[in-house]
């Protein structure tokens, strides 16, 4: 498990944000002992990095500035979900509605996608897990388009709006609906994580329940992990 000298199998998780793919991603990982990393956690971080100076995450620059001065720690734990900057634990704040207002306007610049991309890369290289389920937006596209395994999980817009509204329980159900597909539209300006890109399987979880939902994901690993033996065996 904590062999550094293994390349893990990566499992990349992409999906619109209420379409459960935290959940089931988490899930899985602590199901088989795999690692997880969550990538919009980072975006979220930093998001907060920017407003914790005084910025507006619209003001390029600002964001610049901060991801240039950005420390964050980020485990590989499924059970360990902390996220810290520096020495601030952020794990509970970036899940703040100001934060998932702010972070589409961090995760449109360019650079700082590319920043962001090398140190989830080097964080799974580094991790001496088996395997690890990277979550997000671009990980089948981007991040790590030779995975072996790659998934786009989706869900209808008004089951994910109703999920997401669920979770975030006292808000007001239609202003989370219209804060996620607001955060949805200018998020696939900058990645298309709504169609699948050849090779990635699709899960829609429209109709499935939580528990079905991570049966369907791990049929697709184990299928895939198959796929990449029998190669393996006639290669
Ligand atoms: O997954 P989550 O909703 O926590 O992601 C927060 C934000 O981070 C997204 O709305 C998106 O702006 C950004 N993101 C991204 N690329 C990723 C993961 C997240 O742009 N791979």
């Amino acid at each position: 498990m904590t062999d550094a000298s293994t390349v893990p199998f990566i499992i990349a998780v992409d999906g619109p944000a209420g379409s459960g793919k935290s959940s089931v991603s988490k899930a899985v990982a602590r199901r088989r002992g795999y690692g997880y990393l969550d990538t919009g956690a980072a975006y979220r971080a930093l998001a907060w990095h920017v407003l914790e100076r005084g910025a507006d995450t619209a003001d390029e620059a600002a964001v610049l500035a901060a991801a240039a001065d950005f420390a964050l720690r980020q485990g590989l734990d499924a059970d360990d979900r902390r996220v810290f900057v520096g020495d601030a634990d952020v794990t509970d704040a970036i899940r703040e509605p100001r934060v998932s207002g702010a972070v589409s306007g961090v995760a449109r610049v360019l650079p700082v996608r590319a920043q962001v991309n090398d140190m989830f890369r080097r964080i799974v290289a580094e991790s001496g897990y088996p395997a690890v389920v990277v979550e997000g937006r671009d990980i089948t596209t981007v991040v790590a388009p030779d995975a072996p395994v790659r998934i786009l999980l989706t869900a209808a817009p008004e089951v994910r709006a109703a999920r997401r509204a669920g979770e975030l329980a006292g808000e007001d159900a239609a202003a989370v609906a219209a804060a996620l597909h607001s955060r949805d539209a200018k998020d696939s300006a900058v990645v298309d994580f709504l169609t699948a890109a050849p090779g990635v399987e699709v899960v829609d979880s429209t109709a499935l329940d939580f528990d079905q939902t991570i049966d369907a994901v791990l049929a697709v690993i184990d299928r895939r992990a198959s796929d990449v033996q029998r190669g393996a065996d006639h290669g």
